[in-house]
This record gives structure tokens, sequence and C-alpha cells, in this order.
């Protein structure tokens, strides 16, 4: 599938759903800039693919974000695909949830996914469209024990999803959130290894408590993650926006 757009920025794309969304627009023709804090996870991302260029940046600090869209708009052209997927996950119950994890949730995953988008689109608007996909979670649409800072974040970025679609729904710039439930990436080991040592359940059966709330009853693979985006970013897309598309097997 070819797509009709030249430079897409993916945050968050040295590892899971990112480097599978980065990997599927590359393949679809389009140059890819990843970025995130560890330059050896994104250099492994990019090594051997020539449409896939890194940028080292932090999602939270607005003067790296202003750097990377310098540098990389410099070298390959204004982004006309922005994939806001940087994001963290760490469980608490809200009665633990201190002030630090709690501002640390909301500064990657709400301000982060902001920032990585602003700058964006004044450019798209200049250049006559462009595509913006969140990657928020199913916890965006509903909410879940123990991780109330997430679902908060994840809500928060389905809210800017419909205010910027609202904004610039008179524009040929579609905006998204792709809600997923849980995917196969390091941050479903990291929650399974969380349950084993908090549970002492073995690591088969706290796989199987992430699924019990998905009537499908599987982990969804970052390439399904990919193929949504690829859909989002296609011409049979552009009258798809405002939409946060539940990816969780039937998951309400
Ligand atoms: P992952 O492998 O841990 O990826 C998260 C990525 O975000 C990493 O590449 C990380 O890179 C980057 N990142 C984190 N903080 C950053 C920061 N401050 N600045 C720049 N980059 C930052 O997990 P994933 O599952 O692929 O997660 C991707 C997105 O999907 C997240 O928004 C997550 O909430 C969402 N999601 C995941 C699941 C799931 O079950 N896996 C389900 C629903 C939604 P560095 O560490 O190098 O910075």
């Amino acid at each position: 599938m070819a797509l009709n757009f030249r430079h897409a920025l993916v945050t968050g794309g040295g590892s899971g759903i990112g480097k599978a969304i980065a990997e599927a627009l590359a393949q679809a023709g389009v140059t890819v800039t990843i970025c995130g804090r560890r330059v050896e996870a994104l250099n492994a991302v990019a090594e051997g693919n020539p449409n896939i260029h890194v940028q080292v940046a932090d999602v939270t600090d607005e003067d790296s974000v202003t750097q990377l869209y310098e540098r990389a708009q410099a070298a390959r052209g204004p982004f006309d695909i922005v994939i806001a997927n940087a994001g963290m996950a760490v469980s608490a119950p809200a009665g633990k949830t201190s002030l630090d994890l709690w501002q640390q949730t909301m500064n990657v995953n709400l301000t982060g996914a902001f920032l990585s988008v602003r700058p964006a689109v004044d450019t798209m608007r200049k250049a006559g469209g462009g595509r913006i996909v969140f990657i928020a979670s199913i916890a965006g649409l509903k909410g879940a024990p123990y991780i109330s800072a997430y679902v908060a974040s994840k809500h928060g970025v389905v809210g800017l999803t419909r205010a910027l679609a609202a904004e610039l729904a008179h524009t040929e710039i579609t905006v998204n959130a792709i809600c997923p439930g849980y995917v196969e990436t390091p941050m479903l080991e990291r929650t399974v290894a969380n349950i084993v040592a908090k549970t002492g359940r073995d690591e088969d059966s706290a796989r199987a408590a992430v699924t019990k709330d998905n009537p499908q009853g599987r982990i969804i693979t970052p390439q399904e993650v990919a193929d949504t985006v690829l859909w989002l970013c296609g011409d049979g897309a552009r009258s798809v926006t405002g939409q946060a598309i539940a990816m969780a097997g039937g998951e309400a």
C-alpha cells in the first residue's frame, strides 16, 4: 500500500508499537523519523532501513521537541504524518499513587502527546493536509483498577484528539486515536513481570489475567496497530476524524 504522504514522525519508535508503525510506514514508501530517549534502541530500528531516520528527543521537554522538528524537517521536509505513540505505564493503587508518578505519567502520555503534535498543526495546514494519530489505549475509554494515572492520561489523549479534530475539521488534516487493549510489547512484558512479582502467579496465568476483560481473550500484535495506522493514513480514511478506535476484541 503506497501512501500520498512523504515524511512521518513516530514518537517512541525505538520499540514495541512505535517500531512496528515506523517499519510499516517506511515499507509504504514514507520517509520516517523516529524519536525516543535511548539512541541504541532507535539505531537498532533504523539499521538496514534507509527510510527510517533517528532523532533523540524527550517528548516531555518542549525544547527537545522543538530541536527534533527543526533538525528532522530541515533534513527531510515538513512532517505530514505525526504518530504520537511514546508512553509509559506504571501501576499503583490510587491511594498509593505518588504525586511524582501522577505527574510523570501526565507529562509523558498527555503533555508529551500534545508537544509532539503541536508544531505540526500549522505546517500541515500550510501544506494542505496531513494525518495525526495518537496511540491512546482502551484505558482512554473506560476505567481500570490500579492504573488511575494511566487511565486519566489516556482519557486526556482521547479528549485532545476530539478537540483537535473539531478545530481542524475544515482542513484536510485528520486526527484520530487508536485505543488498543494489551499489545505484545516491552511494556506488556514489564506488566506481566510486575504481576508475577506482586502476586506470585506464573507467567502464563499473569498473561491470562491481562486478557480476562478482552472478549476475544487474546493479546494484540503491534502489527495490527500498525495496519490501523496505515489505513488512517490512506486516502480511504480521509473522512475518518475525531474517532477513538477501540482495538480490544470487543472490550467496552
Ligand atoms: P514500549 O515498548 O515501552 O514503548 C514506549 C516507547 O515510548 C519507548 O520506545 C520509549 O522510548 C518511548 N518513550 C517513553 N517516554 C518517552 C519520552 N519521555 N520521550 C520520548 N520517548 C519516550 O511500549 P509500547 O507498548 O510499544 O507503547 C507504545 C504506546 O502504546 C504507549 O503510548 C502505550 O501507552 C500504548 N499502549 C500500549 C499497550 C500495550 O499493552 N503494550 C496497550 C495500549 C496502549 P525511550 O525509553 O527510548 O524514550
